[in-house]
């Protein structure tokens, strides 16, 4: 059976939430990426939220 779990990724920089995974396996830890967000128009950290 699969577990899945969707987790979305928020802008650290002004709490916008621009990704979401659907992730298959839970993971230890929270994840942190450089992605592109759009309100602030660079690439900033995105951290994991629920
Ligand atoms: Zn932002």
């Amino acid at each position: 059976m699969a577990e899945r779990v969707i987790i979305t990724m928020a802008c650290s920089v002004c709490k916008n939430r621009n990704y979401y995974f659907d992730r298959g396996k839970k993971q230890e830890g929270k994840l942190a990426l450089k992605k592109f967000c759009k309100n602030c128009g660079k690439r900033t950290e995105h951290k994991e939220t629920k």
